[in-house]
Order: C-alpha cells, then structure tokens, then sequence
C-alpha cells in the first residue's frame, strides 16, 4: 500500500490492530513491512486496521501531542490516537519492527503494574502464542529453514527490552483501565529477519498474523 499519512479501515469488532511506524524506507527510519502484518493481523481477526505511512521521519504518532512544539505535528499524533480509540476498542495491538531487543518477538503491555486480571489474561495469550509457534515451527514444516522466534512477554518476563513505556497510546490505555473502561493493549515487536526475509521463502509474515490472532479470546469478554 503506496500512500503518506493515515488510513483506517474500519469493522465491527472490539479489536484495533495499527502500526504507527510503517513506510516503504524498509530498513532505517520505517518499521519495514509492519504494516502488511498488521493488515493480515486484521483480516485474521476481523479487526479494525490503523496504518501510519512514511510518518516516522517527520513525526512519532504514538507520542503525546502535547510534547511536540509544532502544531502540524501534535495534530498527526491527535489524529492517529483518534483513529485507534474512536471504536472504544476492548484490545489494541500495535505492530513494530526492532533489531536490538533481546527476543525475536517482544510483546509488552506498556507499563508494569498491571492488575491481577490483565495479569491473568496475559498469561493465557503468552501461553497460546507459546503454543502456536511450536504448532508453525514443526521440524520438517515449511518454515523449518528459517529460525524459530524466541518470545518475551512484558511485565510476565522482565528481559523483555522494547516495553514501550513511554508510548502515549499505551498511557491512554493504562488511564481507561484505571477509570474501569476494561480495555487492553499490546505492543508487539518483530525482529528484522522476520519482517524482511527472502522474498523466495515461505510466507512467514502470514505465519506471524496467525501466530499473532491465536488466543487474543483471551482478551475479550466471556474468557
Ligand atoms: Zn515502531
């Protein structure tokens, strides 16, 4: 998807899958092909899909609007916070790409103190993410060439580095869940090599979008 700025596509579902950071600089200021997981990520769970595109060079839109001194700038953040809570989501994910985090997959909820049910409920998607890359990472399976992704859950494991502690969009989330709006979020970070590998090889960002969607019930009311 070839495009500068925001685009929203919008379902009925309580989840909202975005990625802030996408943009077709693959490899330096963009987190390259995040946007393409995170829009199979959607399609997976019927969620709504946010992207920011060839933003991150002018502006981080997952920041506070307030700390930016360029009005232009502050409205892209608004704009993009709009675009995530505007369907009072039950579960935002957000998709980004690292290379210095100390698992392939960092998944991080934003901020340690989380309460004993959003602990509870952590601890059941890690469980089943746990699971689905064992089910896709079968010796002998078609994704056997390329390395299995170690995995890290934050606050349930505190080697995880990339906690996006810092991250507005997460802060929003800690603030509705403690005025008692029951709503979750993960920050989900993607190593390079599972983001850009070859182009002949096995479809892995598929096999991320569904390793990703297993077990997200785990959020959402009745669990
Ligand atoms: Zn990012």
């Amino acid at each position: 998807m070839a495009f500068t700025g925001l685009y929203m596509k919008k379902r009925r579902s309580p989840v909202v899958i975005a990625a802030p950071h996408d943009g077709d600089d693959m490899d330096s200021c963009c987190d390259g092909n995040s946007g393409l997981i995170a829009g199979r990520l959607a399609d997976h769970l019927g969620a709504t899909l946010v992207l920011a595109r060839n933003l991150r060079r002018l502006v981080d839109v997952n920041k506070d609007p307030e700390t930016s001194s360029d009005p232009r700038l502050a409205e892209w953040r608004r704009h993009y916070q709009r675009c995530v809570f505007q369907s009072s989501p039950l579960l935002l994910m957000e998709i980004h790409g690292h290379v210095s985090g100390n698992f392939d997959l960092e998944i991080s909820t934003g901020y340690a103190g989380i309460d004993s049910l959003y602990r509870r409920r952590l601890a059941c998607y890690h469980q089943a993410v746990l699971s689905a890359l064992d089910r896709t990472w079968q010796p002998g399976g078609p994704l056997a060439a390329i390395k299995k992704p170690t995995l890290g859950v934050f606050p349930l494991d505190c080697r995880v580095r990339l906690r996006a502690t810092k991250t507005y969009t997460f802060q929003l989330v800690r603030a509705l869940r403690l005025l008692g709006y029951p709503c979750y979020g993960l920050h989900v970070e993607i190593h390079r090599y599972l983001r850009l590998p070859p182009p002949e090889g096995p479809d892995v960002h598929e096999a991320l979008a569904a390793i990703l969607a297993a077990g997200i019930n785990c959020f959402l009311p009745g669990q």
